[in-house]
Order: C-alpha cells, then sequence, then structure tokens
C-alpha cells in the first residue's frame, strides 16, 4: 500500500516527544489527520515512523508509551503510518477495519497485540563538515565513466556542469567485478577507495552513510553501480550522496536478468491476473549502507545488516550555477540532476527536495534553524516553485505544493510557482534545455 501524503501540519519527534514505535528522537514525524478530519473537531494525531518496517495495513502494535496503534499505511519513502486504535475506530466508525479493531457493537478479542519492536541503537552520521571530507575523497578518486558522460550530454549537461558539481561514476561492486571478468570500469576497487577515506578519517569510517566493513574487516561501499551525484548543503558541504542507477532487472531471488525476462514475467503474471515478484530496478536512491536484517526482523528485532554502516537521511541538496547566482530569489524542484541542469541555465540557486513530500526539510522546526530562515537572514526574498509539469493532474504533487506554499507564506516569502507547457518537457530540466521560457505564476509579495 502506498500512502501519498497523509495529514496537516508536520511536527518532528524531538527529546521532549520521542517516537513511540522506535524511540528515536529525529526523522520519525507527526501529523494531524485531514480525510477524515476528526469527528469531534480536535486535533489527533498520525505518527510517521521512519525506522520501524515490516507491519501491514491492519495490524496492530503497542508503542512505547502503553498506547495500542494500528499501521494505517506505509509512504513510498519507506516510513509508517500509525494511528491510536481509538483514534482509527472514531474517524472510520463504519469500516471493516474498525470492527476488527473492537469498533462499537463489536467484541474486541481477535485483535492480535504483537510485542513492541526492539530497535538496536544506530550509528548516527557524522558532521556536515567531516562527511564533507570523507566524501570529497570518494569523488576525488572515482572519475566518471566516458558511457556516463554521454548519458549526462544527452540530458543537457555540460562538461562544466558535471566538474562544477563533481559527478562520478560508483562502479560496480568488487565481487561482480571479480566474477563478471568482462566487466571493466576505468575506476578504482570499492575496497581501495574505502580503505582511502578510513585512513583519512582516522581509522573509522563510522557514521559515512554507504560506507562499511566487509567480512574481512576492510573498508567498502555499498549500493548498486551508477552516476554518483553529490548533495550539498547550504554552505557547500557534500553531505550526501545520491546513486542514479542504471536500469536492471532482478528475479524474485535477486539474480540479474534481462529486460526481456522481466517483460516476459510480468505478462504472464498479468495474464493469470497476479503480479510478478520479479523488480525492475532504476532512478534515484541514496547512498548508504543501512539495510534491515532480515533474520533479525522476524524476531522484532531491527538492526542493520552492514558492520559500521548508516543511514543517509534525507537531505536537501542546494545547487549552485557555475557562474553568479544570486540568493535574492531561488528555486525549488524535485530532483538533483534537474537542480543542477536548472541551476546552470537560470544562473540561480535551485534546491533539490528529495520527494515533493519532503518539504517540510526546508522549514521543519527543529533544534538549529531550518535552511530556510538561513536563506531569509542572507538575503532570499522570494521563492519560486518548480516541481513537474504533471503536478496539475497529479493530486500527490499538487497537495505537496499546496502544503509547501502554506509554509512558505507563513514566513513571509514571495512566492512564484512556475508554470510551463508539458509538452515542451516534463521535469524543469528538459524544458529549459529544449529552450523553453518560464512562466510565472504570482501567488504572494514578500512582506518582510
Ligand atoms: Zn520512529
Amino acid at each position: 500500500m502506498n500512502v501519498p501524503v497523509f495529514g496537516t501540519r508536520f511536527k518532528s519527534v524531538n527529546r521532549s516527544c520521542p517516537c513511540p514505535f522506535c524511540d528515536h528522537t529525529d526523522w520519525c514525524f507527526f501529523t494531524h489527520p485531514d480525510d477524515p478530519p476528526m469527528p469531534d473537531g480536535s486535533d489527533g494525531v498520525l505518527i510517521y515512523c521512519q525506522r520501524v518496517s515490516g507491519l501491514k495495513f491492519g495490524e496492530t502494535i503497542t508503542g512505547s508509551d502503553g498506547d495500542t496503534y494500528v499501521c494505517v499505511g506505509n509512504t513510498s519513502g519507506g516510513a509508517t503510518v500509525f494511528e491510536a486504535v481509538s483514534q482509527y475506530i472514531a474517524r472510520h466508525p463504519n469500516t471493516k477495519t474498525a470492527k476488527e479493531l473492537g469498533g462499537t457493537g463489536y467484541v474486541r478479542g481477535d485483535v492480535i497485540k504483537q510485542k513492541p519492536f526492539t530497535v538496536e541503537k544506530e550509528i548516527q552520521p557524522l558532521s556536515s563538515e567531516q562527511l564533507n571530507r570523507a566524501y570529497s575523497i570518494m569523488v576525488s578518486m572515482f572519475k566518471l565513466d566516458p558511457e556516463d558522460r554521454e548519458k549526462l550530454h544527452r540530458d543537457g549537461m555540460t562538461d562544466d556542469v558535471i566538474a562544477f558539481n563533481q559527478i562520478v561514476s560508483l562502479p560496480e561492486p568488487d565481487a561482480y567485478r571479480f566474477n563478471n571478468k568482462k566487466y571493466k570500469s576505468v575506476n578504482p576497487l570499492r575496497k581501495d577507495v574505502g580503505e582511502k577515506i578510513r585512513k583519512a578519517m582516522g581509522g573509522s569510517i563510522e557514521g559515512i552513510p554507504g560506507l562499511y566493513y566487509n567480512s574481512a574487516g576492510k573498508a567498502t561501499i555499498a549500493g548498486l553501480g551508477g552516476i554518483l551525484y553529490p548533495q550539498y548543503d547550504l554552505y557547500g558541504n557534500i553531505v550526501a550522496m545520491r546513486i542514479g542507477v542504471k536500469r536492471r532487472w532482478k528475479d524474485d531471488k535477486g539474480n540479474d536478468i534481462t529486460k526481456e525476462e522481466y517483460e516476459h514475467a510480468a505478462a504472464e503474471a498479468k495474464a493469470q491476473g497476479m503480479r510478478t515478484n520479479y523488480v525492475q530496478l532504476g532512478k534515484y536512491m541514496n547512498l548508504a549502507s543501512y539495510a534491515e536484517d532480515r533474520d533479525a526482523l522476524q524476531k522484532r528485532i531491527v538492526k542493520n545488516r552492514y558492520l559500521g554502516g548508516c543511514r543517509s537521511g534525507n537531505h536537501l541538496g542546494f545547487y549552485k550555477s557555475p557562474g553568479k547566482a544570486d540568493l535574492e530569489f531561488i528555486y525549488i524542484t524535485e530532483g538533483e540532476k534537474k537542480a543542477m541542469i536548472a541551476a546552470d541555465i537560470l544562473n540561480s540557486i535551485v534546491v533539490d527536495v528529495p520527494g515533493v513530500n519532503s518539504h517540510t526539510l526546508l522549514y521543519l522546526d527543529s533544534d538549529t534553524p531550518s535552511p530556510l530562515s538561513i536563506l531569509k537572514d542572507h538575503g532570499t526574498r522570494a521563492i519560486i516553485v518548480a516541481y513537474d509539469a504533471d503536478k496539475n493532474h497529479n493530486e500527490a504533487v499538487l497537495k505537496a505544493q499546496n502544503g509547501l506554499v502554506d509554509a512558505l507564506s507563513e514566513m513571509g516569502f514571495g512566492i512564484a510557482i512556475a508554470e510551463w507547457d508539458e509538452a515542451k518537457g516534463k521535469g524543469l530540466d528538459d524544458f529549459l534545455v529544449n529552450g523553453g521560457t518560464i512562466e510565472y505564476h504570482f501567488v504572494r509579495s514578500c512582506s518582510f
């Protein structure tokens, strides 16, 4: 089940209000349900846990606060959405699930109360400055594969933009290289880069998302091979890496298969009214060395199967033009490659929001000032929202855009929505590369 966005007014968990499922004080968050709202007009609460997974809709668990919660969905970003059972019943009084959960008139008996998950303490990512040190070594040791460079050229990226943003290729895993003698790469082995980083970082790679220790105790790099796009913070530190993965296909056991084999299996399953277990991989993912240990999960323990590894978290990317960029107004879009190309053509700062629903990263309350408040202090007055052109018929994107506009209005920023003809390109980058001109739909002017 895929829940695009649920509820309004996001609020991060914090020390005084930790996540009742994983007990962490960051990354998980709360919202208020809006569809349907609370019948008594109160706020209500939905909890998005970013760490506990493996629950299906309707399954119940006990939170560390002692309340019983029901899983009401899973987001495409990997969060599990929970709601207190009593609240769920109040909001959905006449549904089958409410009845199963013991709603009015039914004997509460068949609800399975499971023991709470135990979450092993996770390694936290290092500071932005330290991550920048580690990832700078990574991008200095890896080169961009000529084939990948051609692909970027086809997408409209110039060599200047590639060099300015330090885009390189992540070779296939070392084991793949040893087993496939035909595979050739311009790049060193992953473990050689991993070890170089470990030495430079004082002997440890803990806290660097993407790095982990292999069975021989050597530092190496996790993830599928592909194009590595650095993600920069406001100050120009590389705080994360995104991998643009080549299209590839896997069978239900994770073995490589051809596109034809995948399509055949998909068609066969469809004919039987089913879905294939074969998967098509592609697009973008975070470079991270975190994956839930499946065996431990069976015992309701959440732990990382990568030794010394960690998650990368969700980051905003700030992309500049190789030329001069003005801070007075900035663009917001979704996708790093898009942001890099647009920053160059528009000669502006373009912020990459990792998934339209992640716009809360721009302004969410936390212990440190939000990126938007920092930009405001540095002279930013207006924000141009430039999500993909299909937003007009994509409810989730439109809803996310409205949420962002509300938050920006509250902060007093001037706001414009970038509009363009979808026929000339769905994404901001395609459209600009095709020589299009943006039409600005002004929402409000700056009030500070
Ligand atoms: Zn949580």
